[in-house]
């Protein structure tokens, strides 16, 4: 050993920005939980057992509302007495076999209230579920006993599907508003499937023009699937960044320079698209040209797991396919990881940098030295 030499000491940090909060922990742990734990027979009625239900997450999905029916299902179980079970297996799975520093969760809060109740006593409960996961987040972050060291945002989707009224979408704007000030929510979504968006298309862009006047970060699903409208282009002015994206690149390259000017960054989940039939898999030319074409534009790319749970693949697994299918190059790998952080909602400018950089370990006359570059 040289007496002076400098070592990569950390385990490289990652961010995840595309993680779904229903998509978050295994089906196992699931239903473990409702049927185990809770006692409880919601689950029963649909799967005869376990085997049944995890088939049910497993199988190939036709499209993108195919594929939508997990959420669908997980959605209504993450209520409000399971709220805390959810958080702290999402960040201990994160923490234990994802190495994940960073996370943002996306969740519709409306989902999680009470099916019983009028819709505005719904709208009322969304407050309380926002709240109740910031204290439950609060609860295991850190260092400490049964804690994480791991810091996690909330984002707030709003939903295109009809049982989400305009009244809903809207009161779920209000909330992340409201709540971006006291810094408990970081920023706002659109989910719910692309077919939807063209009967609601001004009631959509006029929540993100007011989402960005009121100084919300904003992503939305958009361009996963040749489902979303052509007019569509035009929410692209206001968002921070683009859920999934993938169309644009491949039916709208004209727009990468806009993308690229206004520091617009894609987030592209592989295993999503395979699942629900978008593209065959690594090999197809469609799939990769999405990476050239935005690499040829200087389009900035984040990769994310989606639904890390319910496809039962991690961050690290998305990037080790990507590079062993020769999609991208390893100096991608590490760029793609870097922009994570610096896209995050959630991070301020410094913090952003310490977890950019690498964390080096110095041996000097056999002394050690932890450096970490600001
Ligand atoms: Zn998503």
């Amino acid at each position: 050993m040289k007496e002076k030499d400098t070592f990569h000491f950390s385990k490289t940090p990652y961010a995840e920005l595309h993680l779904h909060f229903g998509g978050s922990i295994s089906p196992r742990m699931i239903w473990h939980k409702v049927t185990v734990d809770d006692k409880s027979d919601e689950l029963k009625k649909e799967f005869k057992d376990f085997y049944s239900f995890q088939n049910f997450f497993d199988q190939k999905r036709n499209n993108l509302d195919d594929y939508l029916k997990m959420h669908k299902l997980v959605e209504p179980l993450q209520k409000l007495d399971r709220l805390e079970y959810f958080i702290q297996r999402l960040m201990r799975g994160a923490y234990e076999f994802e190495n994940l520093s960073y996370i943002e969760i996306r969740h519709c809060p409306y989902g999680r209230t009470n099916k019983l109740k009028e819709e505005k006593e719904r709208i009322a409960e969304m407050r309380v579920i926002v709240l109740k996961m910031d204290e439950y987040i609060k609860k295991y972050t850190g260092g400490g006993k049964n804690q994480y060291p791991i810091i996690i945002r909330q984002i707030l989707c709003m939903h295109s599907q009809p049982t989400y009224s305009p009244n809903v979408n809207s009161a779920i704007l209000d909330l992340a508003i409201e709540m971006n000030k006291l810094n408990i929510v970081h920023g706002l979504d659109i989910a719910g499937g692309e077919k939807n968006y063209s009967d609601r298309y001004d009631e959509i862009l006029n929540n993100f023009k007011r989402a960005k006047e009121e100084k919300l970060r904003t992503t939305a699903h958009i361009f996963e699937t040749e489902d979303t409208p052509d007019r569509m282009l035009e929410l692209i002015q206001y968002l921070d960044r683009i859920g999934h994206g993938i169309q644009i690149p491949l039916k709208y390259p004209s727009y990468l320079p806009f993308l690229k000017q206004n520091n617009i960054c894609l987030e592209v989940c592989p295993t999503t698209y395979f699942k629900c039939g978008t593209f065959e898999d690594y090999n197809d030319e469609n799939f990769k040209k999405i990476f050239s074409a935005c690499e040829k534009e200087n389009v900035d790319i984040v990769i994310g797991t989606d639904n890390s749970g319910m496809h039962n693949v991690r961050l690290q697994t998305e990037f080790e396919n990507l590079l062993l299918h020769e999609v991208i190059k390893y100096e991608q790998l590490n760029r793609f990881r870097q922009n994570a952080f610096e896209h995050a909602f959630g991070l301020t400018p410094v913090e952003k940098q310490i977890f950019k950089d690498d964390v080096n370990l110095t041996i000097d006359n056999g002394k050690y030295v932890l450096e970490i570059k600001i």
